[in-house]
């Protein structure tokens, strides 16, 4: 006895309503992205516009079957089941874009292959198992091979909408198999389609070909917000200069650093290093030089910096260090590694030279801020004793 909603579900099958729906849907998730694009970063356009490409292939390929009757044409089986492998080429294509990767020809094997086993083994010679077989490797090649991509930037990428991206073309990758497995183990009426309702699988099809359009545009829309954020987020923490920390990160960590050594009772020391004569590497050799000067100091504090380190530039020409630990004779080395370490411009080698203020956290410091003020004032005495030397700011000095 046939359930009823069997008789409406073959109904639909058969009219192609449900490939209509699919399409229809497919393509308004391609529109969606079409419109927010103008609103995307430039370098993010490339990966979004051949995302979009994909969805729009695929949809075209279920409006193809949305007008097949129930036994399709053998040709417009092959122009279909193309059209999805390359909309699924173009997926991986987009990640690749996204994530900067060399995308590799590799992936026009399961193209050729699957193109061409749907011709061979619906025209030439019919044998619909060995058909699926392929197709359904070639499907799940490429949908593991998005995986792969948004699997290999997790170190990159932390956000959400990366994970359900990947557990997306996992799940259609898992599904697609089973079809197969289900199609291949079972025998088949002999009026079978693949439009048509012979299996309820069939129905399960169209849907779960909507799911990388639908949902994974929406995923792929969602990382690229995520990839904005996240700029933003280190824009906003970071000099753009140097690359290092700036001084609200500084002062934040440092803050939560000065709280933690209060209640653990560990050292907390602070150095502030400032370029000796600066503004005469501007007046000389100009204001390009200078940043370039800054960008070599930067650089060399930051390769010496160890774990449980903290280096930021809190300003114009002067940077900050955080140590976790007693700094020792760590500012000393640092002093003479920028001394010996001249950097060539025009042709010229300029040497630069920083005088370091240094303070460790003593008993009558209230906040970091105090903290900052001795280090400050022992720059300050570092500057009058001639430059270009360390001065440290006993803890007994602060008042
Ligand atoms: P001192 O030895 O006493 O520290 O002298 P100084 O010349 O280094 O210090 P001063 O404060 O007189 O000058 C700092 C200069 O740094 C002035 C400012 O124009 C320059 N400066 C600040 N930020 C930047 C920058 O991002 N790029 C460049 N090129 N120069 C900068
Ligand atoms: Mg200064
Ligand atoms: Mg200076």
């Amino acid at each position: 006895m046939l359930h009823p909603a069997a008789g409406i579900i073959r109904a639909i099958m058969v009219s192609g309503y449900v490939f209509a729906i699919v399409a229809t849907m497919m393509l308004s998730n391609g529109l969606v992205l079409a419109v927010i694009m103008r609103d995307l970063p430039k370098e993010l356009r490339p990966a979004a516009n051949v995302w979009q490409a994909g969805t729009f292939i695929i949809a075209f390929g279920s409006a193809m079957f949305a007008i097949a009757s129930a036994q399709p044409h053998p040709l417009l089986l092959v122009m279909v089941n193309s059209a999805f492998l390359i909309g699924l080429l173009f997926y991986e294509r987009a990640l690749a874009k996204f994530y900067d990767y060399r995308s590799s020809a590799i992936h026009y094997i399961p193209i050729v292959a699957g193109a061409c086993s749907v011709f061979w083994f619906s025209i030439i010679e019919e044998n619909f198992k060995a058909r699926i077989v392929i197709i359904t490797i070639a499907w799940c090649w490429l949908m593991l091979a998005s995986a792969r991509d948004l699997f290999r930037a997790r170190a990159q990428d932390d956000s959400a909408s990366r994970k359900v991206l990947l557990y997306i073309f996992m799940i259609m990758a898992v599904f697609t198999a089973l079809r197969g497995a289900v199609f291949v183990t079972n025998p088949l009426p002999t009026d079978f389609s693949v439009t048509s309702s012979a299996s309820l699988l069939n129905l399960v099809t169209p849907i779960f070909m909507a799911v990388l359009p639908v949902l994974g545009t929406t995923s792929f829309i969602l990382i690229c917000s995520d990839r904005i954020r996240m700029q933003w987020e280190h824009a906003a923490s970071t000099d753009y200069l140097t690359d290092l920390p700036n001084r609200r990160t500084l002062t934040r960590r440092a803050e939560m650093l000065f709280n933690a050594a209060g209640r653990s009772n560990a050292p907390l020391s602070v150095a502030i290093f400032d370029i000796d004569s600066f503004k005469k590497i501007n007046d000389t050799y100009g204001h390009e030089v200078g940043d370039r000067a800054l960008r070599h100091v930067a650089g060399i504090l930051n390769a010496e910096a160890d774990l449980g380190t903290m280096v930021a530039r809190s300003g114009g020409e002067e940077f900050v260090m955080l140590f976790d630990a007693d700094h020792g004779g760590k500012t000393e080395s640092l002093r003479k590694a920028v001394e010996n370490t001249p950097f060539s411009a025009d042709g010229d080698m300029i040497q630069v030279t920083v005088s370091v203020g240094v303070a460790t956290r003593g008993p009558l410091d209230r906040d970091f801020s105090d903290l900052l003020r001795r280090a400050d004032r022992a720059l300050y005495a570092a500057k009058q004793g001639g430059r270009n030397r360390v001065e440290t700011s006993l803890p007994a000095a602060a008042e």
